[in-house]
């Protein structure tokens, strides 16, 4: 079998794309007139599913939904080996056209050039149920069904509706599925022999460099935390400076050393505090206590984790050269994904054919590709978006990049199944 590079006609892929994009973007598809906001068990949500099984029929693809809703369709029956593409297509609540539903287009294209071309790969497309939380709160959800990275008293009990606090079990059975199957949702990705995610990239990099594709090599993990300063607060007129313990000041001192922390770590290690809370609050109080939240991310196991010790570790110093004290509390953590060498290589080299300009990246988002990459060979393409912007109507994205990028993932698709055979 040759693997030498298909050149497809891109404008043509750009348009059925397009066509796609805008169709999910009209009213059967969201509920709300502003914005695209579709989530899991909605006449919304299930328009969107018909809408991506009415063209996989069209193609000849079976489909079935593991027992909680994620959306599986493939060219190969049960038990046989196929090479895996997709995303999800809920989206935030407040959300845009193109955050995961342009991933799951794209590898609906895939499979369009697949079959129009004669091809003949053994491909199965996956739209992942829940990944963005706005049913439930839950990142991730379908992804983590399937990697067993739930409880079922969490699916049971814990996991509620933020639309009317009702389980996600009792909506799930609701609208027709069998959560009490819900561990039997990891035969999923059984038959994968590998997997590519295409999704916007959500941040400036390729728009500022010119770039048209990314591939990504791993995908950031976090560590989310909160440290407390415990100070006292007094008048802020009688109080000379002297004679404080202004627990606001070590707050300010632990955002720089932060800061500096993380551009010392390096490797796209990245360190923010965006929500801060200083009590009483008050203009002409010295604040008594300052609560602030820590988000440490990189690709770096060790370079993220150690900028979370440090900065605990100095808040506890800094406080106490104030006379005051601080606790560092974390709220969650997840691994940093390496993604699969020779996956992430067949694109590059794909994407070298195509005679784009791309650069090799890691995510700083998290996809729900980080839930199955330890057991499916897993990569991801970003395709520009305008301004970084997404989670909001104003998102914007090319049908011509997510056509290049399918073009990509298809020669990428070939050389590693031929690979294999
Ligand atoms: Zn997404």
């Amino acid at each position: 079998m040759t693997t030498g590079s298909l050149n497809i006609d891109r404008a043509r892929s750009a348009g059925r794309i397009e066509h796609d994009i805008e169709t999910l973007a009209g009213p059967d598809y969201t509920r709300s007139e502003e914005a695209i906001r579709r989530y899991a068990y909605t006449p919304e949500y299930r328009n969107t599913l018909d809408y991506f099984i009415g063209e996989l029929e069209a193609l000849g693809f079976e489909h079935y939904e593991d027992p909680v809703g994620t959306l599986v369709a493939r060219n190969r029956p049960r038990g046989e080996k196929v090479f895996g593409v997709g995303s999800h297509c809920d989206s935030n609540r407040n959300g845009g056209k193109y955050d995961g539903t342009m991933g799951v287009v794209a590898a609906l294209e895939v499979c369009r050039l697949n079959e129009e071309l004669g091809l003949d790969l053994p491909l199965q497309l996956v739209s992942f149920l829940e990944e963005e939380g706005s049913g439930f709160g839950q990142m991730l959800l379908g992804s983590r069904i399937i990697a067993q990275r739930v409880t079922e008293e969490e699916l049971r009990e814990g996991f509620r509706a933020i639309d009317d606090g009702r389980s996600f079990w009792e909506h799930a059975e609701e609208a027709g599925y069998d959560p009490g199957r819900w561990q039997e949702a990891v035969h999923t990705i059984d038959d994968l022999i590998g997997w590519i995610e295409l999704h916007i990239e959500q941040a400036r990099v390729l728009q500022d460099t010119d770039k048209r594709l990314g591939i990504v090599n791993a995908i950031a993990g976090y560590v989310h935390a909160d440290i407390t300063v415990h100070g006292r607060s007094d008048h802020a007129g009688a109080t000379p400076m002297g004679f404080r313990q202004d627990a606001g000041l070590v707050a300010a001192e632990c955002m720089l050393e932060l800061e500096r922390l993380a551009r010392e770590a390096g490797r796209g290690t990245v360190g923010t505090v965006g929500e801060m809370e200083l009590r009483p609050n008050l203009i002409n109080a010295v604040p008594g206590e300052a609560q602030f939240s820590l988000d440490i991310r990189g690709v770096d196991e060790e370079g993220f984790r150690g900028v979370a010790r440090d900065i605990a570790a100095f808040a506890k110093e800094a406080a106490e050269r104030r006379g005051m004290t601080a606790d560092y509390v974390q709220r969650q953590t997840l691994s940093a994904t390496p993604l699969d060498e020779r996956v992430v290589g067949a694109l590059e080299k794909a994407a070298e054919a195509s005679g784009e300009a791309y650069v090799a990246m890691h995510s700083g988002a998290a996809h729900d590709t980080m839930s199955i990459a330890d057991r499916v060979p897993s990569a991801m393409v970003f395709v520009p978006c305008k301004d970084g912007i997404s989670h909001s109507p104003e998102e914007d994205a090319d049908p011509a990049d997510a056509a290049l990028g399918a073009e990509v993932m298809l020669n990428a698709i070939r050389e590693l199944v031929a690979g294999k055979s």
